[in-house]
């Protein structure tokens, strides 16, 4: 299996569309690694993970094309994985009505808010449930509860099988409640995809991990054997609040194995 992750951005991307941090101002001077798109990814060239407001401009960074994809996977309704009104350029009038044919897995929030916006979407929509796996092509994916956003919301993090292979997609985690522990215990992940949307700065607020709780959260999967000595681990979703460049990050993660993510940074599983 091939990831890619198109965007590695929080909410409001790196620099900070209105942002005057000192990382937004670094990534202006800069660039690199240090620019980041809203979070967003891509396995193979057929499953693409979240729809957001960055995506036609991912889409040509990387070099793929919508019209390759079978299915988009949802995490969750927020703005920055869920650009409801892009969606229209897939239909008529803008394409041909069968030409397109992907099909939409997202949670009940999603569903309901994609069903009043287009209510004759000639394509497939599927509702997602957290822990219950569905099928699609040859992978197997397993939504799995994430703390994060609304508690109305099935908000999840995604676990994608294919071909013995196994990647978690965590992006807006929090730190899990026991059952979504208790689920991950027993299954081997060789990519880990976790945000760290905070950074060096730790806040109250639970539904976002900094670098200290995104390593906590590594650490115990170790613990447990759901990540191994193999097992790849990458951060994502990173906001210019964290108050850490791409490079300061990187430094900080290393000595716990820990690769910081960019933008079309390509992984194989
Ligand atoms: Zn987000």
């Amino acid at each position: 299996m091939k990831l890619t992750l198109q965007g590695t951005g929080g909410a409001d991307g790196i620099p900070g569309l209105f942002g005057d941090s000192r990382v937004s101002e670094y990534a202006r001077q800069h660039g690199g690694r240090d620019v980041r798109t809203r979070a967003a990814a891509l396995v193979n060239e057929d499953l693409k993970i979240d729809f957001g407001p960055d995506t036609f401009a991912q889409v040509n960074a990387t070099g793929s094309c919508p019209r390759d994809w079978s299915a988009v996977v949802f995490t969750h309704s927020d703005a920055d994985h869920f650009a409801i009104e892009e969606l229209q350029y897939a239909v008529v009038p803008f394409t041909a009505e069968d030409q397109c044919p992907f099909t939409i897995y997202a949670n009940g929030t999603i569903i309901r808010r994609l069903r009043e916006r287009y209510p004759d979407w000639p394509m497939d929509m599927v509702t997602t449930q957290s822990f219950t796996s569905f099928s699609h092509a040859d992978y197997v994916v397993t939504p799995i509860k994430a703390n994060h956003g609304s508690p109305t919301e099935d908000t999840q993090n995604l676990l994608i099988e294919q071909n013995g292979r196994t990647l978690l997609y965590a992006t807006d985690t929090g730190i899990w409640d026991e059952r979504t522990w208790r689920y991950l215990q027993g299954i081997t992940v060789n990519l880990l995809v976790i945000e760290c949307s905070e950074g060096f700065v730790h806040t109250p607020y639970n539904g976002h991990l900094d670098a200290h709780e995104c390593l906590a959260v590594v650490s115990r999967l170790r613990q447990m054997g759901t990540l191994t000595a193999s097992s790849q681990v990458v951060t994502t979703h990173h906001s210019h609040n964290g108050d850490a460049t791409h490079e300061e990050l990187a430094k900080w993660f290393e000595p716990h194995r820990i690769l910081v993510g960019y933008d079309g940074l390509v992984l194989e599983v």
